[in-house]
């Protein structure tokens, strides 16, 4: 994954803001739908009522006409044996009122329009008036009259705002008039006769004369009504009467509130976890962006590196490499992840030394300063890595595996053993010219006392040969003698030549020249895998030849570090300690090599004697030879823990 650019980002935002479209519509056509649907239950409530409300006009029309109709009948009927006498008139008219239909006077004429019986009595109804042409009693009685049929009054004012009509019902006997039965309604007692208790409750019943005026009204609640009503004509046989319903204002059904109230209620939790989840997905993208940038940077770093880097789980998998380490290998990263031992880039011939690192490590037991190994290239090509591991960590600080660094050291390898064969054969060479220097030297110096000696004792011998005397061979061997004295000059010359002293002492801080003899045998000790332990006190200051005494230091070094050639790798250690105490300076180097046996030890010191191959036996001659020379003393002791210690002691110099 690369690192985002500025536009990568923008194109980010810009698809999430189109995934933020599909939640705000999915709310928005929920809030609509739950509108919808509130809409469309209350018109159905609406309609309900209405029709229920027409169902109610027209079942309370269809009573009153019936009621209407009845009393029409029984008028048309009326057995004139009760209009005979006041008492049978309201008798009859009482049973009449007794229907409840609003009928709240009766009135029997004759033909001709005057009143003969009344309840309640009335004295007159202008019928017969001439002046009273246009009055609504007169045209009716005449109209029913002529008719022959019952004829219904318009209706008319009566007393304090109430209003009443009335029908004329013409009685016939044997085919002619015998008078005419007048009803009077009161338009108040009609609506309350006839409208039930529960219609009133329900609804404001109203009848409406034909100029849109109120003529009665009933009513159970005087609250404010809300909605439109409905009216049918009542006419006939009302003139022009019309019934008028206003359904009063019903609370609405407590489910219908509550399920309104639910569903907005639910419309705004919905809104605001919206919203919650629109900043937790907006924070969330925040961090992921930081982590993927994060995440960038790392990888570019990890790709930038020179170091091989590979990951194991604790039971051994790969579970990461970087390109240096595939590249190191030769193997793809897909190659390698999920692999288990043994790894395809283990060298052949060192596997069974590979595995063992392998499970030292995965045990926690690993060299802390690291290891040198070796690989196989995918090409097959040997190569040697410097590996280091450590602990890997996750994030909830559990150790989860080893995360180990590879650096390629092949090169380095090769230029050391390039060094070291060319140091072999320096030195080698050294030590031959050295040697033949020496033997000529030795030659040369002594061809001549040897070559005296020898015709010396030619001479004597001859003498003897013939008898001569004694006396006469003396001095020829006297001569002899003193060309063996000087043989033996010419020999302590050259050993006093080979031994120091010659030069003139100095300072000489041995820390120093225990750090410089190192240096000179350092490829060896990293080659052989030998781990140094060093104590040196700064304050081992003794008088001296330096170059001497380093090559003191030398030799033991390099006697420690042959001595361990058969000793496992991992107890190969040399530890050099370096102190003062009692005026004296004392260096030890104890190794962790053979030892030294008995029979070796006798002889130790003794020039040329060496038990190794190619060995001269000087070192320890010459090591003796120097540290006497600048008053010391050289001894060895076996070490407790294996192998040898070589003790130096050396007068410190005075302060
Ligand atoms: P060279 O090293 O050439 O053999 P030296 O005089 O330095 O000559 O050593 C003589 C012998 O002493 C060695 O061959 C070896 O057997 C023995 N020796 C010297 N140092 C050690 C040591 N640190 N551990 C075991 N043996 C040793």
């Amino acid at each position: 994954m690369g690192l985002l650019t500025p536009s990568a980002s923008a194109e980010r935002i810009s698809r999430w803001r189109w995934i933020w479209i599909l939640p705000r519509l999915a709310f928005i056509l929920f809030v609509g739908g739950v509108a919808l649907l509130l809409w469309m239950s209350d018109r159905a409530d609406k309609e309900e009522r209405r029709a229920t409300l027409i169902s109610d006009i027209l079942w309370l029309e269809q009573n009153l006409r019936f009621h209407l109709a009845r009393n029409e009948e029984l008028l048309g009927r009326i057995d004139l044996a009760h209009t005979t006498s006041a008492k049978a008139f309201e008798s009859f008219s009482r049973t009449l009122f007794g229907f409840e239909s609003g009928l709240r006077q009766l009135i029997w004429l004759d033909a001709d329009g005057q009143i003969l019986r009344a309840h309640p009595a009335i004295t007159d109804l202008g019928i017969a008036d001439d002046t009273m042409e246009a009055s609504p009693s007169r045209q009716s009685f005449r109209l029913a009259k002529s008719l022959g049929k019952p004829v219904y009054s318009p209706a008319y004012p009566f007393f304090n705002n109430d209003w009443q009509f009335e029908v004329h019902v013409p009685v016939s006997r044997e085919g002619r008039v015998v008078g005419v039965a007048v009803g009077v309604y009161r338009i108040r007692e009609i609506l309350g006769d006839s409208v039930p208790w529960w219609l009133a409750e329900r609804y404001r019943i109203s009848i409406v004369g034909d100029s849109g005026k109120v003529l009665g009204t009933r009513s159970k609640i005087e609250s404010a009504v809300t909605e439109e009503g409905y009216q049918v004509d009542f006419d006939p046989p009302g003139w022009g009467l019309t019934i008028h319903a206003v359904p009063y204002h019903a609370p609405r059904p407590l489910a219908s509130v509550l399920l309104s109230a639910s569903l907005v209620i639910l419309a705004m939790v919905v809104l605001w976890s919206l919203w919650i989840l629109r900043r937790h997905v907006l924070r969330r993208q925040t961090v992921e962006e930081q982590l993927q940038r994060e995440h960038a940077f790392r990888k570019a770093m990890e790709d930038s590196l020179d170091t091989g880097m590979r990951a194991r789980s604790l039971d051994g998998e790969i579970i990461y490499v970087n390109p240096a380490f595939c590249r190191m290998v030769g193997w793809s990263a897909a190659e390698l992840i999920g692999r288990r031992p043994p790894m395809p880039y283990w060298a052949d011939d060192h596997l069974d030394e590979t595995r063992a690192i392998h499970d030292q490590v995965l045990a926690g037991d690993g060299p802390g300063e690291g290891f040198e190994l070796k690989f196989k290239r995918r090409s097959g090509e040997i190569i040697d890595v410097l590996i280091h591991e450590a602990p890997l960590i996750d994030a909830q600080g559990r150790h989860s595996g080893w995360m180990g660094s590879m650096v390629d050291i092949t090169e380095r390898k090769h230029a050391d053993e390039r060094a070291r064969q060319q140091q072999d054969r320096l030195q080698s060479t050294a030590r031959l010219v050295a040697m033949g220097e020496m033997a000529s030297s030795i030659a040369h110096e002594l061809n001549q006392p040897l070559a005296a000696i020898s015709s010396y004792c030619t001479g004597a011998a001859n003498l003897l040969r013939n008898q001569t005397p004694a006396a006469e061979v003396l001095p020829a061997m006297d001569k002899a003698v003193e060309q063996a004295h000087r043989a033996g000059k010419v020999i302590r010359r050259i050993y006093s030549l080979a031994r120091p002293g010659e030069h003139p002492f100095e300072r000489v801080h041995l820390a120093e020249h225990v750090d410089a003899a190192l240096a000179l045998m350092d490829s060896e000790i990293r080659q052989k895998g030998i781990r140094i332990l060093l104590e040196l006190s700064p304050q081992a200051v003794v008088d001296g030849d330096p170059v001497l005494l380093e090559q003191v230091l030398f030799n033991l070094l390099r006697n420690a570090i042959e001595s361990m050639s058969d000793t496992a790798s991992d107890q190969r250690q040399i530890a050099i300690a370096l102190t003062c105490a009692d005026d004296y300076a004392s260096l030890t180097v104890a190794d962790r090599g053979c030892g030294i046996d008995a029979s070796v030890a006798m002889q130790l010191f003794d020039p040329l004697f060496t038990t190794k191959p190619e060995g001269m036996g000087m070192g320890l001659a010459i090591c003796r030879s120097v540290v006497e020379n600048h008053r010391g003393r050289l001894s060895f002791e076996a070490n407790p823990e294996g192998g040898t210690i070589f003790h130096v002691l050396l007068p410190l110099a005075p302060q």
